[in-house]
């Protein structure tokens, strides 16, 4: 695991407005030291530790920070909350059961060598106390896929269907936003939405009738028309629509900013608004869309940062408490 130790305090610095207070040496252990006496008495906040792991995080996967008070240093109890931000989008800190906060982040595929994050401790009075620390970025194994689809797919959209992509992009989008808005559904491990075998993986360069024009965004898993897809966890059926390239889609929002997404239905499940669980059908294979033949593409997105949905599959359940309870969750999500 990453990590780098930072002293606890710098509010008197914030109060001067010096935000780069907290900014601290590269990964791996730099201790930075806050030496100034104005510090408010009471309660002590403790020095803090900041961790991440993978030690090296890979482009295009989730990640997880983890915001640890150091044992015998101040007051645990002194940090009323923890938040913060990476690549653009807001973290959703949790306080696990070793009294760590821990939050999930999605690591950009574009993103090369280092990565800033921005974490901020809330202390009892108010007081706002930021911290940086950069983390570093291993490369994917991305390669190159030729494909050959219908002349219609490979040609250049016509400004219609242009703008009816961005319009969807665009919906898929406010599903994502409205996710950080979401308490957390997903409780337990992650699955894979089928059984059967993967036959695309994920971040691979596309090149359509010779001519290189997307990333592959997602992993494709075989099957037939009709075969079942499942919810790999639990959440909200946030979004169930007719996409031009997507086809038919579901997207499940699991709550703190954690969407997954299902392609090229033949059927939908599940309607809008529903609430789904860990394993239950929500779709059928098919070949909607832009596709040559029938699969299910799945996709997995931090806030709008599309990551490899595999990285999802190695969350480990222990590190996360239980969520909140159903009675509270999906009261005003919109009927479709
Ligand atoms: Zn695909």
């Amino acid at each position: 695991m990453g990590k780098v130790r930072i002293a606890a305090v710098c509010a008197a610095a914030l109060a001067l407005g010096l935000w780069a207070c907290g900014a601290v040496d590269g990964p791996g252990g730099a201790l930075w030291r806050s030496a100034d006496a104005r510090e408010p008495a009471a309660p002590e906040l403790p020095e803090i530790q900041i961790a991440w792991h993978p030690d090296r995080p890979v482009q295009g996967t989730l990640l997880q920070l983890i915001v640890r008070p150091e044992d015998g240093t101040g007051d645990p109890d002194a940090i009323a909350e923890v938040r913060g931000e990476f690549a653009g989008e807001p973290l959703h800190f949790v306080r696990d059961r070793s009294g760590a906060y821990r939050a999930l982040a999605g690591l950009p595929i574009t993103v090369e060598d280092s990565i800033q994050a921005a974490v901020f401790i809330e202390d009892r009075a108010g007081g706002i106390h930021p911290r940086f620390v950069w983390l570093p970025v291993a490369a994917g194994e991305y390669r190159h896929e030729r494909l050959t689809v219908a002349p219609r797919y490979g040609t250049q959209p016509t400004p219609e269907i242009a703008e009816r992509i961005a319009r969807e992009a665009e919906q898929a989008r406010e599903v994502s936003r409205r996710s950080h808005d979401t308490p957390r559904l997903w409780q337990g491990a992650f699955l894979r939405p089928r059984d059967s075998r993967i036959t695309s993986g994920f971040g691979h360069g596309r090149e359509f009738n010779g001519e290189v024009q997307s990333r592959h965004m997602g992993v494709d898993f075989a099957g037939a028309v009709g075969a079942p897809v499942r919810a790999t966890n639990r959440g909200v059926a946030a979004l169930v629509a007719d996409f031009y390239l997507a086809g038919t889609a579901v997207y499940i929002d699991h709550g703190g900013g954690l969407v997954t997404g299902y392609f090229h239905l033949s059927k939908a499940e599940v309607a809008q608004g529903d609430t789904v669980e860990a394993g239950q059908i929500i779709g059928r294979v098919g070949a909607t869309g832009r596709v040559t033949g029938p699969h299910l593409h799945w996709i997995a997105r931090y806030g709008t940062v599309t990551v490899n949905p595999l990285s999802l599959l190695e969350l480990d359940p222990a590190d996360w408490p239980e969520p909140a309870p159903a009675a509270q969750e999906s009261a005003d999500w919109p009927s479709p």
